[in-house]
């Protein structure tokens, strides 16, 4: 049995070591008092307890100690007069005969992070999927270690038109995982793990590097959009690096918009601020994307001097069919002019849906009716060629739904 205390990190941080050295010492008294002759409970560092039940015990009986542990770490813990609420989460696995004692404890831990993932203070089984997934994790761990180093991450464009004009007026850089075997890796899946494991800062500034190389070849009205994760936000040298990338590149800061999603600013609300502030004062715009999800606070645009909101694809998608979305959307139209920002409708995927936001006068969309995702080269044949002129209100759309790219010539 793996035994997590959950607020341990915060108790230390709060009320200091001589506090979180008490609650250790505690907690070891409360779990002797729930084993029986034969167990065995050991610390093996931080506040990760281990426990041995006796040879022969069965899954019931240790279901029931975990239940019993969980509850008696979870009555408060008393010191110097300060009430301490501490849980516990709890991994379970069952020593078969001819499994080594550090498997068992491999997997019980796993069992951990599963029982920490469900929402802690509860207990979870090891499960050989759990562990399967687990391991997949691990090689795409490495693999993307790999395409960092490799530079095989690279930035593609989607482009963003004037709904009114149907005039092409940027692109937004979405990063691009080729997988020498697996094929094509979402950012939804790559762009989170890079995060975990630590690589986004090296990832998310060569991701801007390029883009604003790849931009610097297009006309100058032309605005790129760069999408930030929450842990780049966190970074106190943000500023001062996308000064250097913009320096380096010798892109003019006004033809940047910065993308970021409310939760980059919850993580740490002051130094987003911050942030913001300074980015705007070099000249960046700022962008709130997938409004409509997550919080879609509205202190947050109060507080914040954003320049734009990104409706989210799943109000914009299929929105002619949908009344209940015609009004989030015609809502957030009006409270975005009041407040003086503009919009972008994501994930624009049909003449029809199109039709339905010139008639509510959206400023700007991007989606696959115009196109997908394309490649710097791409997007260099698509200026040349003055595609966007293509997309006037009485012309039929050349590539609807399925936005292949033409390729060039
Ligand atoms: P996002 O910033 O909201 O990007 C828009 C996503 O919607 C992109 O997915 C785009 O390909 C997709 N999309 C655009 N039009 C349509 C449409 O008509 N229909 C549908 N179904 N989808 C459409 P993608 O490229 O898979 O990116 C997913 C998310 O991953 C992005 O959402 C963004 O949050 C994140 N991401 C992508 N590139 C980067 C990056 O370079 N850095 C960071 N930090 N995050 C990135
Ligand atoms: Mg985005
Ligand atoms: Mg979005």
């Amino acid at each position: 049995m793996m035994v997590d205390l959950d607020r341990f990190k915060a108790i230390n941080d709060l009320h200091g070591h001589a506090c979180g050295d008490f609650v250790l010492s505690e907690t070891a008294k409360r779990l002797q008092k729930e084993l029986a002759a034969g167990d065995f409970v050991a610390r093996l560092g931080g506040d990760e307890i281990a426990v041995a039940l006796a040879p022969g015990t069965g899954a019931e009986k240790a279901e029931s100690v975990a239940r019993r542990i969980a509850a008696s770490v979870a009555s408060p813990f008393i010191y110097n007069e300060i009430k301490l609420s501490i849980g516990s989460s709890i991994g379970l696995a069952c020593l078969e005969k001819d499994l080594e004692p550090s498997s068992a404890l491999h997997c019980a831990d796993q069992a951990l992070h599963f029982a920490k993932k469900n929402g802690r203070g509860t207990f979870a089984w090891y499960d050989e999927q759990l562990d399967s997934a687990a391991k997949e994790r691990r090689i795409l761990e490495q693999d993307l270690r790999q395409a960092v180093r490799d530079g095989d991450i690279d930035a593609h464009f989607q482009p963003v038109f004037d709904i009114a004009t149907n005039q092409l007026c940027g692109f937004e850089a979405l990063a691009r995982w080729e997988h020498k075997t697996r094929g094509m890796i979402s950012p939804d899946i790559f762009i989170s793990i890079a995060e975990d494991i630590g690589l986004i800062a090296p990832l998310g500034w060569t991701i801007l590097t390029n883009a604003c190389l790849a931009a610097r070849e297009w006309d100058a009205s032309l605005k790129l959009a760069v999408n930030f994760p929450p842990n780049q936000f966190r970074d106190a040298h943000l500023v001062s690096t996308v000064k250097d990338v913009l320096n380096k590149t010798r892109f003019d800061p006004r033809r940047l918009e910065i993308e970021v999603t409310e939760s980059a600013i919850m993580l740490d609300f002051e130094l987003a601020k911050k942030s913001i502030r300074e980015l705007r004062q070099l000249g960046v715009t700022l962008a709130l994307d997938d409004f409509g999800t997550g919080f879609s606070s509205l202190s947050n645009l109060r507080q914040l001097p954003f320049d734009r909101i990104k409706i989210d694809q799943s109000f914009v998608s299929d929105i002619s069919e949908s009344p209940e979305n015609q009004k989030i959307v015609a809502g957030i139209l009006a409270m975005a002019q009041g407040l003086n920002l503009s919009v972008t409708a994501e994930g624009i995927a049909s003449t029809s849906d199109l039709a339905f936001l010139q008639g509510v006068d959206c400023p700007l969309g991007q989606g696959f009716l115009f196109s997908k995702p394309m490649t710097a080269e791409e997007t260099d044949w698509l200026l040349e060629t003055k595609w966007s002129e293509l997309y006037r209100r009485d012309t039929a759309l050349p590539t609807q739904g399925t936005a292949e790219m033409p390729k060039a010539g």
